[in-house]
């Protein structure tokens, strides 16, 4: 379900020098249109549909387009961000409404450890991520050896 701006909702982030979509967006898709301060997804067809910029976005200004199957035509799907989880709320062409909340984290804000406990290196050229071998439960990250 690719995102798209509701421009007269999106306040440009009232023109802060990159705006929370644009921060979020993992293939960098939403772009600002500085003369109108408005968003947009500069290519729905290559969005991961990962929902990041709909539940960023401070003034619930990007809604998804549904696809049929989940969402009929002529509904719609919105999201409300809260501190704790993301209320979906699917208006169908009917007018009958359903709601659905789910969590969104499992800590309070604020107090995610990252690392989760374990200690990290900052060798960019190892081939061990930030918390291995550690994490792995082993002394050393496992490597080939040319025969
Ligand atoms: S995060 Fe929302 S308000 Fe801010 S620029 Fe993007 S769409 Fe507009
Ligand atoms: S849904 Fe994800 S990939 Fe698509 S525009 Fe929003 S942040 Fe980018």
């Amino acid at each position: 379900m690719p995102s798209y701006v509701i421009a007269e909702k999106c306040d440009g982030c009232k023109g802060q020098d990159k705006t929370a979509c644009m921060y979020i967006c993992p293939n960098d898709l939403m772009v600002l249109d500085m003369e109108k301060m408005k968003a947009y997804n500069r290519d729905p067809s290559m969005c991961w549909e990962c929902q990041c910029c709909v539940k960023i976005c401070p003034q619930q200004a990007i809604d998804v387009r549904g696809y049929a199957d989940f969402i009929p035509l002529g509904a719609s799907v919105v999201p409300l961000r809260g501190s704790k989880d993301i209320m979906w709320t699917v208006k169908f062409r009917d007018g009958s409404i359903k709601r659905f909340k789910f969590p969104i984290r499992t800590t309070e804000e604020g107090t995610a450890d990252p690392t989760g406990g374990f200690s990290t290196h900052d060798d960019l050229k190892s081939e061990a991520l930030a918390t291995e071998p550690a994490s792995l439960g082993l002394d050393a990250v496992p490597t080939y050896k040319n025969a």
